[in-house]
């Protein structure tokens, strides 16, 4: 069909190349008008820049997706902010601060002798809501993150264990530049639970990663509930913030 270009009134024909694939749209933007104008070709070029900011907006997007599915953190939890957690008190004002510079700094946090951090705190504290919007930072911030309930994190476990690839299940923790393992001390503990336990935080601690765990836990409680090992490398190599 010959139509007008509307400007310079120069006759040309527009021909359909969407089937192309991305890679031969240079040609299809060539193709598009024939002939092409000054006018037509410039707004084939602008056509063609749009898409491009389209599929880069679209990738983008995939990207952060991928990340968050990494990090396992569901729907709910990546909507938790910084700037929506409330505080009542002093004490929480003060760990928020904490964990607002932990997130915000983490590249600093992550090079120092104490880089890990432990939330320590009654129910409904807001314990979570924190350790979730750490957890948003990092991940948007590019770096690999696991967020765990921890309770979820065994139940993990004991499957692999029995299907004989525990390994599988346990690399990711130890790896990731972060973890979160939220509500440490929930749930049942014998041997097993604690020398897991030990094994993640020792192994962290040695390549120097951090972790951050919440806990209705006192320091003196974990200790009786996962032996003094796992106390003593908290000690170690956490900041210990109390809301
Ligand atoms: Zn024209």
């Amino acid at each position: 069909m010959l139509n007008i270009c509307d400007t310079c009134g120069t006759p040309y024909v527009e021909s359909n190349l969407d089937f192309l694939s991305p890679d031969l749209r240079h040609v299809a933007k060539k193709l598009k008008y024939k002939p092409a104008c000054q006018c037509l070709q410039k707004q084939s070029d602008q056509e063609a820049l749009e898409r491009l900011e389209e599929e880069r907006k679209h990738a983008r997007k995939e990207e952060i997706e991928r990340r968050y599915r990494e990090a396992r953190l569901a729907p709910r939890f990546r909507r938790r902010r910084f700037e929506s957690y409330i505080p009542y008190d002093v004490q929480q004002e003060e760990v928020l601060a904490v964990c607002r510079k932990f997130a915000e700094c983490f590249e600093e946090w992550r090079k120092e002798e104490i880089h890990s951090l432990l939330i320590a705190g009654q129910t409904d504290r807001g314990k979570s809501h924190l350790a979730q919007s750490i957890a948003n930072v990092l991940v948007k911030g590019g770096y690999t993150l696991i967020y765990e309930n921890w309770a979820r994190v065994l139940s993990r476990f004991r499957r692999a264990f029995k299907e004989g690839n525990a390994e599988d299940e346990k690399v990711p923790l130890l790896e990731c530049d972060a973890l979160v393992l939220d509500d440490v001390g929930v749930g049942s503990t014998d041997e097993w639970v604690s020398a897991n336990l030990y094994e993640i935080l020792e192994f962290r601690l040695e390549w120097e990663r951090p972790t951050v765990i919440t806990t209705n836990l006192t320091l003196e409680e974990l200790g009786n509930s996962y032996g003094e090992r796992v106390a003593s490398r908290i000690q170690r190599g956490y900041r210990i913030v109390r809301l």
